[in-house]
């Protein structure tokens, strides 16, 4: 650590602003470091990488870590090489002026939330790949929603948990096989310090079971202007055992899980508490942090001298929940057993019975066979509940209708807000410049508006297709880097690895599919039949090309056979240069491939995706969707801006589905995407598929963006949530 404060870097507050003028170079680059705002500010992005590329790349792009290596002394030398003094202080200086601004949509949009916040509360927040806390799409979710809470100026504080493994690191074997690696994270190289409570000293906070205490510290992440707490259960005073319950995510059996969720939940809640918040608002984000409510309840009992009835409506008043799962198997459940052993001593003190607490959790309170759901628990205590697309919502509204059987389905509460991504996030630079020669001034304070977006038909179209291209060359060097690395790690022979970097072609068709390997994802779903595929995929006027990414959960064989399936059509010599598999899927690899990629697919079996997200930033980057009529894509396709696979209906066999979407993928490729792409003028310029880029990015990136999302839910959930009127979606 610097001579300066931790604490001060990260809080950006006056006393530190006042002294700017004292802070030398290295100081300013560990400000920036220690604020995630840095991870979607490409300029400092940039600034980062030229201090030393190679080991950029090689730190995970993590500038703590690499400022490590670098003394006061040492970055002052290379910033005069590089002449990098004047584009240091102007990071720092917008960063400071971020931190400081009172004009921001909040402030008119969101005044009632003024002095309350909105505590939002998530298992995993994915903002960046050099922070290895999160496993997926969830997670990735959450970081976007903090960053754009974050950028609207929403009175907003996030609580999730701190996994000093994370998820694994995937690597495949000789046989295609996914083999799983859990790294500890070096701690210091985190942006995040110890969270102080009242009297200064290091916040730890006690959650009582049956079986005695479990202690968490929480640490502080600043990601722009939004407070994370994370909570850590590695501390002296828990068992060895406790000491590893929040080492990874989604790892551990039932016991593991509900003992996070108890942290998560309850010690976040008591965590926020101690550090002086008391929320306007309860955002729970998915089921795993219900029980947060329960500790609500608790709170406005003992303040308010409330009875337990009275403080759960309380609570629900002021609590959303968003459910992200759309089969019944997918939501956490838990035996009376280890409720009571978990939940039993605030249950004391909440004054219910044993019957009272499983009613809260089941959809039929008194039905002894049932066990306990955190997702029926989060709808019993949440006023506003909404899935997270048109379509989900139909099938959330379904799936608990049976908890409200005196009302029709329609009228079953929960609505919808649909999934958006963080434009700066996910925007590629080369294509944000192009955007800023195009478009309003302004326009990335407004990107969540329609009209700003209708500018992308006044751009040249050769331009953005030189700068898809250059973007897309950027991606094919990645993908030989890292297979050949691959081929190399595995010690296959040179030939291989030389083969692998001269893999794929720049000219060709290139189609993007990664996302995790569930098998309603179908990522096999191209391979029904091989030999078509190999037609399409060598034909010499018009062939395409595939790459693939993806992790399989460590539990899931079946996700790990598709794996090797599909890593293994790389020993078919049809396929061997055309088909790459990228291992280790993760927010780097999702920008690269999101970023470059000329179609991204996306197959799953519907109505299974409740959202999906990664489709959203192809978008931004002019990628074009071929997708299943499911999650997003069933309200985004309006036959003009990407390319549809089926018809939007599902059959109940699996089986007769498959097939259908199989075929109907094929046809989609060989009548509709190939064609388009290779129909050139006299340019070379593919003008129909370049329209259908504009298409896509002009009525798309607005309504898919986080900001969007994050306005949505600030007018129809939080603030109506914190007592101020508002179109009230879906109260109840
Ligand atoms: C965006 C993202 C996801 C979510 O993608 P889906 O469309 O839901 O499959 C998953 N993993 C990573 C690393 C991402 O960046």
């Amino acid at each position: 650590m610097s001579q300066l404060d931790s604490a001060t870097v990260v809080t950006m507050d006056k006393s530190a602003s006042a002294g700017v003028s004292s802070l030398n170079l290295y100081d300013k680059c560990l400000a920036l470091a220690h604020n995630v705002w840095w991870s979607w500010q490409p300029e400092v992005v940039n600034l980062f990488r030229d201090l030393d590329p190679i080991r950029w790349r090689q730190l995970d792009h993590n500038p703590i870590a690499l400022l490590s290596e670098f003394t006061p002394d040492r970055l002052e030398m290379r910033a005069a090489e590089l002449v990098l003094y004047s584009r240091i202080n102007h990071a720092y200086r917008r960063l400071k002026e971020y931190m400081n601004s009172s004009q921001t949509w909040a402030t008119t949009h969101a005044g009632v939330l003024g002095s309350k916040p909105v505590a939002y509360f998530s298992a995993e927040f994915g903002m960046h790949e050099s922070i290895p806390i999160y496993s997926g799409g969830l997670g990735v979710l959450s970081g976007d929603h903090v960053k754009s809470a974050s950028d609207l100026g929403i009175n907003f504080v996030a609580v999730g948990l701190f996994y000093d493994q994370g998820y694994f690191k995937q690597h495949l074997d000789h046989d295609g096989y996914q083999l799983e690696e859990y790294l500890d994270t070096k701690v210091e190289n985190v942006p995040m310090v110890p969270a102080r409570g009242a009297d200064g000293n290091p916040l730890h906070v006690t959650v009582e079971t049956r079986n005695g205490n479990l202690i968490a510290k929480v640490w502080l992440m600043q990601v722009g202007r939004v407070r994370l707490y994370l909570l850590d259960c590695d501390v002296e005073g828990n068992s060895p055992e406790d000491r590893e319950l929040t080492s990874r995510l989604y790892g551990g059996d039932h016991r593991t899980r509900i003992r996070q969720e108890l942290v998560l939940g309850v010690g976040g809640v008591r965590a926020l508490h101690a550090l002086g918040y008391s929320p306007g608002v309860i955002h729970m984000n998915e089921g795993h942090s219900a029980f947060a409510g329960l500790e609500a309840i608790r709170v406005a009992m003992e303040d308010d001298g409330q009875s337990f009835d009275e403080a759960l409506r309380e609570v629900a008043q002021h609590s959303v929940f968003t459910t992200h799962t759309p089969v019944p198997a997918g939501h956490d459940r838990f035996d009376g057993g280890l409720i009571e052993e978990h939940l039993g001593p605030l249950r004391d003190k909440l004054g219910i019975s044993y019957d009272q607490l499983m009613g809260l959790g089941r959809v039929e309170p008194h039905n002894g066979g049932e066990s306990f759901t955190m997702t029926v628990l989060a709808l019993k205590l949440s006023r506003r509940a909404n899935a997270v697309s048109s379509l989900h919502g139909h099938v959330s509204r379904r799936m608990w209708a049976h908890l409200w059987p005196w009302r029709v389905e329609e009228e079953i509460p929960i609505g919808h807000i649909t999934n958006g991504v963080h434009i700066q996030s996910w925007l590629a630079y080369q294509m944000q410049q192009l955007y800023d020669r195009y478009f309003p001034a302004d326009w990335m304070k407004r990107m969540g508006e329609a009209e700003v977006w209708q500018y992308i038909h006044t751009i040249d179209p050769g331009e953005l297709w030189e700068t898809h291209h250059a973007l897309k060359n950027l991606l094919l060097s990645f993908v030989r880097r890292r297979v050949s690395r691959q081929y190399r790690r595995r010690g296959e022979s040179d030939e291989s690895v030389e083969l692998a970097r001269s893999m794929l072609d720049p000219n060709i068709l290139t189609i993007g599919f990664a996302r995790r390997f569930a098998t309603y994802k179908r990522a096999d779903l191209l391979m029904q039949d091989l030999d078509l595929l190999a037609q399409l995929i060598n034909d010499p006027d018009r062939p395409i090309q595939i790459i693939f990414a993806g992790k399989a959960h460590p539990a899931d064989e079946p996700g790990k056979q598709l794996i090797k399936r599909v890593s293994n059509m790389r020993h078919d010599p049809r396929f061997a240069q055309r088909v790459a598999f990228i291992e280790d899927y993760d927010i780097n690899v999702c920008r690269h491939l999101v970023q470059g990629v000329d179609v991204w697919l996306n197959n799953p079996r519907r109505p299974l995706e409740a959202s999906g997200t990664s489709g959203q930033k192809a978008v931004l980057n002019g990628g074009l969707n071929l997708s299943v009529l499911d999650g997003w894509w069933a309200e985004a396709y309006d036959g003009a801006n990407g390319f549809a696979i089926g018809k939007g209906t599902s059959h109940v066999s699996d089986a007769i589905n498959d097939r259908r979407d199989g075929e109907s993928l094929m046809k989609a490729l060989r009548e509709q995407v190939i064609p388009l792409y290779y129909d050139r003028d006299v340019d070379g310029l593919p003008r129909q598929w370049i329209k259908r880029m504009m298409n896509s990015i002009g009525s798309l990136a607005w309504r898919f963006s986080a900001h969007r999302m994050v306005m949505d839910y600030v007018l129809s959930a939080y603030v109506p949530a914190a007592g101020g009127l508002s179109c009230d979606m879906n109260s109840r």
